[in-house]
């Protein structure tokens, strides 16, 4: 129990894991040093036996780190957190943890590309075996869990479909057949939806998008929710190396300060702009779970307290029309990630997904005119302005390809 479990959610933004330093600052110091002096040699000694606290070396623990990690596990609801290189790098310490060869994975079918390259190719080739599916069917997730299932990997909302998991009744199935279940929440953060609170055993986020915020830090985090866990996981990440560095984990820690009232800004812009969407005539269809005739909707109100920043939906005219509207923005940057400040726009099938070839961005669900938006928290009405104008130029393409 930290000390600040008992405040709301937006205080505990801004107060959490820090602690009291030497001069009295108000924010950790960053302790750039790779390495700790020890008192004499008996000191050591009870540091590495773990019979004293302290730091030895800044792979196995840092106090500005820890700060940061703090932070993060108190604003899930976890028992504590392990700071990461990236998001990357903590899915695949995640990954090492709980996974040996011959055991088997169900994972959403619509999670990010290099999570799914990661299973396929790397877990794979290790004697893993991986079923990808719709995990916002839990009846899907039934029938394909095997004995040997150890983890079921969801991420609520799904990138790019942003189709939405009912976590609680995952994890009573997950309970029944003995497996763990791990959300990357890195699309709501923690101020939109705490897994934890549903069973979930692992979460795991990119602090590159909506934790750090600011579009400046590539970095990640695990959350775990019991001690074994922890300390299982903190050898695993301190034998695979991918921690976070100090600098970092101090401008992560920074960012945290305004998340509840970014991601309060991030909704709101998001929900107009997608109601907007709905109604424009250049627009085939929209997918944002704060809609009410979404699918992920019900479940939604239940799981998450807004309904994040993130938006696809599709041109019509399909990858022409799509092209048009990337080069006609000038306000929303032209951009791949997400969770910034800043609105970021991008166009799968002639960008990220370019290389995948048509038939198989079909079979992912990757329409052609599908654009992914992540709305930023400027003026709600800066970003509409310039969709509109992107949007005429994208009808005036089509008017002209018709007439040749
Ligand atoms: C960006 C992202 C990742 C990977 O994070 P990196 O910090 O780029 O390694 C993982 N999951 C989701 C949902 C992401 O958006």
């Amino acid at each position: 129990m930290s000390k600040n479990s008992k405040l709301h959610f937006d205080s505990k933004c801004v107060h959490s894991g820090i602690e009291e330093y030497e001069y009295g600052p108000v924010v950790p110091p960053i302790y750039q040093t790779s390495t700790f002096k020890f008192e004499n040699a008996k000191h050591g000694a009870d540091l590495f036996k773990g019979e004293r606290e302290g730091y030895i070396y800044s792979r196995m623990g840092n106090p500005t780190v820890e700060a940061m990690e703090n932070a993060v596990a108190d604003l899930e609801g976890g028992y504590k957190a392990l700071g990461c290189a990236s998001g990357m790098a903590a899915i695949s310490t995640t990954f090492f943890s709980l996974l040996k060869s011959g055991d088997h994975v169900v994972c959403s079918k619509a999670v990010y590309g290099p999570t799914n390259t990661l299973l396929n190719n790397i877990f794979t080739q290790l004697g893993v075996e991986v079923s990808f599916v719709e995990t916002s069917s839990t009846e899907e997730v039934e029938s394909s869990v095997r004995s040997n299932t150890k983890v079921i990997y969801v991420e609520t909302p799904g990138n790019p479909t942003l189709s939405v998991a009912d976590l609680k009744s995952i994890c009573a199935l997950a309970k029944k057949v003995n497996a763990k279940v791990v959300v990357d929440n890195t699309f709501m953060s923690p101020a939109l939806q705490q897994p934890i609170k549903f069973g979930v055993d692992v979460v795991v986020h990119s602090m590159t998008k909506f934790l750090n915020g600011h579009a400046d830090v590539v970095a990640g985090v695990i959350v775990v929710n019991d001690e074994t866990t922890y300390k299982h996981f903190r050898k695993t990440l301190n034998q695979l190396g991918g921690v976070i560095d100090p600098f970092n984990a101090f401008l992560v820690h920074r960012g945290l300060k305004t998340l509840s009232i970014r991601m309060q800004r991030h909704c709101e812009n998001a929900q107009i702009i997608a109601e907007w969407l709905k109604a424009h005539p250049a627009i085939e269809w929209v997918k944002y779970p704060g809609l009410k005739d979404d699918p992920g909707y019900e479940i939604g109100k239940v799981q998450h307290s807004g309904s994040g920043g993130m938006i696809t939906f599709e041109v019509k005219g399909g990858f022409s029309a799509g092209e048009t509207v990337m080069n006609s923005v000038k306000f929303c940057q032209l951009a791949v990630s997400l969770g910034g400040v800043e609105t970021l726009i991008q166009h799968p099938a002639s960008m990220t997904h370019l290389t995948m070839g048509e038939k198989a961005r079909a079979v992912a669900g990757i329409s052609e005119g599908l654009v992914r938006l992540s709305v930023g928290i400027e003026n709600v009405n800066d970003i509409i302005n310039d969709l509109e104008q992107a949007f005429k130029n994208a009808s005036q393409k089509i008017k002209e390809e018709a007439k040749v």
